[in-house]
């Protein structure tokens, strides 16, 4: 039987059950070998109580829990991994044998919450002979199930936390009634729960109890989803240690880490926001309700640097020669989903002059414009939070470094490193205190699949980002900051609902890119307004092409959110390939978020919306958290007619466009006859004489003249042409030749690309070549496009390039484009 997860249907499953458990702090010790392209360490996971438990006793509720838990536990014929054997002796083969059995009456991979439960036999696990007997003592054991995927477990144990001296003055634990489980469960207990402001003696104990010795190798067996632990006579979470050791390795292949060569061709290594998350990378409770904070020691060759999502800005540490430590820390508990690594030989890219003047950049702790703080404290857990330090509140720009590729360092200099500031000071403006104290952006390697990732203190920007002007950089950095708020500081309490992500930071975009320029009013609403019309042609566009339940925005209706009695759960579609190219969530929920603005009236909205980030910042909501309070926060009779059930039913429940969006059709026609679109539509009209006009003009008569346009006004005329039936080779050399389009920006690119393939114009297919190497973000879809025309000279060139950039390719895009070509 092949339990393999069927991609193209199914649903990612979050297997952890948080309900019992929930991790509070990872302190990671790793290092990575580029070489053999492993990460190598150990992770100590330091446990509080789960989120449905807030007593530790025993109750009958408790009880009855482990009876609806059964899927979760051991059976006897499952095998699992022995204490004091070594894992490296297992030889793949010998799991298999077992595979049929432990496979037996598991056909159903659903339990009764619908929760996949796969049990696959994965070659780490060793032989039956070496069963857990677990009917040796009435009750079974507690399984403790973390999320993990295509790491090598070596091996897990208890860590004895009672043996760091002096730890136990942190401890309420009377030391002499206790068994020395108990004492170490309560020194972990206490240790968590340590206030905010002893968050550094917090983070310092927590190093040293990572250093203490084991006290006891724990069971554990691996399938191709979760890490399952058990320790003989736990029975219930409350028994169960709370501070554990998992040694580890990662696999070369392992979905979470891209190992691949920069733009300088030396190799590197990232972590890429695959669909599995950080599961290849770190054993973890990958549900967003476990959220915890992070310390990380990573120890490279001299020659890396080693980037984190860390609240401080590293400096390396020598070690043995030849080698560096790194150490960073997260104080804000975040999912575990957030945190990010990058290992590669970057250099820090700092402005072009000269380092005394670095002093004058400094920005002095200007009063804000407004005052953003409430009267009221924060409603998260406690954490050193931003939000209640006044200096933080008025900090329009926060620290910020860009790395990247030695080659790239003259273009970061060019087009990135000056748009940091305005970009900040502009988010700042918008939405007020920065969650994040510090931020570095890094160029990431040219097979990154998108043009950008947010991470808690770290950026990835795509190189497509660095060329043309900077435009496209520009709106891509005030996305990927905008999600410093949406998506990190406010998360998903359910990944389903992407759009509480991705369409915030598409609508934030613009308002903070028209800001970071300066623009006026009005120009900043014509700027806007052709940008909705690009995006509305796009959703048109997407929803032509994508199957009707990916179009939803909250697909699982109102099971939004809904967990299993463990805590386990599915990303509905979060294995799907597609997906990842799919762009409905930023689109659609940026056309509500518009329609929201417009409809209550931009001062009312963003209004609400700093309010709204105040409340729930540094914590999970779902889109009706999100609703409630928009409306509540507006008199009735002010609502025009809003309410949750039907923004809800409209919007978020229905495949298509909901009709409310349906003016913005009548508007996209408009606009393009005022405004900036307005002047792309008469461009387009000379062209388009100029396509009809006959070979050989009249001599005499004058060349039509052409209006300079900006990026966004480029890619609507050329989406405007595209439509046309021929245009000849030399309307598009004309074209080429006016707007300078090698030398656009990628998005530009793109377009013209399209149009070279559209109209088979050989003496650009270069151009489309180059296209396919340096932005393979955007290029997967053009593979297609040279496919379908049934143009050998075209498929050849498809086929080219993918035999030139397959083996770096991203896995998910390589797929797609490999069905696309063969
Ligand atoms: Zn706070």
């Amino acid at each position: 039987m092949d339990t393999k997860l069927d991609p193209a249907r199914d649903d990612l499953p979050l297997m952890a059950n948080t309900s019992h458990m929930l991790v509070k702090h990872y302190v990671l010790d790793l290092d990575v070998d580029s070489e053999s392209r492993v990460i190598e360490g150990t992770i100590v996971l330091f446990f509080g109580d789960g989120n449905r438990f807030k007593t530790q006793a025993v109750s009958s509720q408790d009880t009855i829990q482990m009876e609806s838990e059964k899927d979760y536990t051991f059976r006897t014929t499952e095998p699992c991994h022995v204490p004091k054997m070594d894992a490296s002796t297992f030889s793949p083969q010998m799991g298999y044998n077992e595979c049929a059995v432990c496979g037996k009456g598991d056909q159903d991979a659903f339990d009764n919450d619908g929760n996949h439960d796969n049990r696959e036999c994965d070659s780490e696990i060793s032989s039956s002979k070496y069963c857990c007997d677990t009917g040796n003592h009435g009750r079974e054991d507690f399984l403790l199930v973390l999320d993990c995927c295509d790491l090598s477990v070596l091996k897990v144990e208890e860590v004895d936390v009672a043996a760091v001296p002096g730890l136990e003055r942190f401890t309420k634990a009377p030391k002499l009634a206790a068994t020395p489980e108990k004492l170490r469960r309560d020194i972990v207990r206490d240790l968590v729960a340590l206030p905010a402001d002893a968050w550094r003696e917090q983070f310092d104990w927590y190093a040293r109890c990572s250093q203490a010795p084991g006290c006891g190798e724990l069971f554990f067996d691996t399938d191709s989803w979760s890490l399952r632990i058990r320790r003989t006579g736990a029975q219930t979470a409350a028994d169960f240690p709370h501070a554990i050791r998992i040694w580890y390795k990662t696999k070369p292949e392992g979905q979470s880490v891209t190992w691949t060569s920069d733009q300088d061709g030396r190799p590197c290594v990232y972590t890429m926001g695959s669909p599995i998350n950080n599961r290849a990378l770190f054993p973890c409770q990958e549900p967003p309700v476990a959220m915890s904070t992070w310390q990380a020691t990573v120890r490279a060759a001299a020659s890396f640097v080693v980037l984190m999502s860390g609240e401080n800005s590293a400096k390396p540490t020598p070690l043995r020669e030849g080698w560096m430590s790194w150490h960073y820390y997260v104080t804000m508990p975040m999912p575990a989903s957030t945190f990010t690594i990058a290992v590669g030989s970057w250099i820090e890219v700092k402005p072009k002059t000269s380092p005394s003047d670095e002093l004058v950049i400094e920005h002095p702790l200007l009063p804000a414009k407004a005052d953003f703080r409430y009267a009221e404290t924060c409603s998260h857990v406690e954490y050193p939070c931003r939000f209640q330090d006044a200096s933080a509140a008025t900090q329009e720009i926060i620290p910020h470094r860009v790395f990247a590729p030695l080659c790239l360092e003259g273009a970061c200099q060019e087009a990135l490193l000056c748009l940091v500031p305005p970009c900040l000071s502009a988010a700042h403006s918008v939405l007020g205190t920065h969650p994040f104290s510090r931020l570095d952006i890094l160029i990431v390697p040219a097979n990154f699949p998108s043009l950008g990732m947010a991470s808690p203190h770290i950026i990835f920007l795509s190189q497509s980002t660095l060329t043309g002007m900077s435009h496209l950089c520009g709106t891509r950095l005030c996305h990927e900051i905008a999600h410093a708020w949406f998506g990190l500081a406010i998360g998903a309490r359910d990944w389903t609902e992407e759009w509480l992500s991705e369409g915030f930071a598409t609508h934030l975009e613009d308002v903070f890119w028209a800001e970071a320029q300066q623009l006026p009013p009005h120009e900043a609403l014509e700027q806007q307004e052709l940008r909705a019309c690009l995006r509305w042609h796009r959703l048109q566009d997407e929803l032509r092409n994508s199957p009707e339940e990916m179009q939803m925005l909250r697909p699982n209706k109102e099971d939004t959110g809904h967990v299993s009695s463990s805590g386990a759960s599915v990303v509905k579609h979060g294995l799907n390939p597609e997906k990842g190219f799919m762009q409905v969530h930023y689109l659609k929920g940026y056309f509500l978020l518009r329609f929201l603005a417009r409809t209550l009236g931009k001062e009312t909205y963003f209004s609400f919306l700093r309010k709204f980030v105040h409340l729930f910042h540094g914590q999970l909501i779902l889109s009706q958290d999100f609703l409630q309070m928009l409306l509540e926060s507006i008199p009735e009779d002010k609502r025009l007619g809003l309410t949750v059930e039907n923004i809800i039913c409209d919007w978020l429940e229905c495949s298509g466009i909901p009709k409310q969006a349906l003016r913005e059709e009548q508007e996209a026609e408009d606009c393009k006859r005022s405004g900036l679109a307005g002047r792309v539509g008469s461009e387009v009209a000379k062209w388009i004489r100029l396509n009809r006009r006959p070979r050989k003009r009249k001599r005499g008569k004058p060349e039509a003249a052409f209006e300079k346009l900006s990026p966004d006004q480029i890619v609507l005329l050329l989406e405007c042409l595209l439509e046309q039936k021929a245009l000849s080779p030399q309307t598009l050399q004309r074209l080429q030749q006016t707007y300078r389009l090698q030398e656009q920006d990628a998005e530009v690119r793109h377009r013209w690309c399209e149009l070279v393939i559209k109209h088979k114009y050989t003496r650009a297919y270069e151009q489309v070549t180059r296209f396919l190497q340096e932005d393979q973000a955007m290029g997967v879809y053009l593979y297609g496009e040279l496919m379908v025309g049934e143009d050998a000279r075209q498929q050849q060139l498809a086929h080219r390039c993918f035999e030139l950039v397959k083996e770096h390719m991203d896995r998910a895009s390589a797929q797609v484009v490999s069905e696309m070509l063969f």
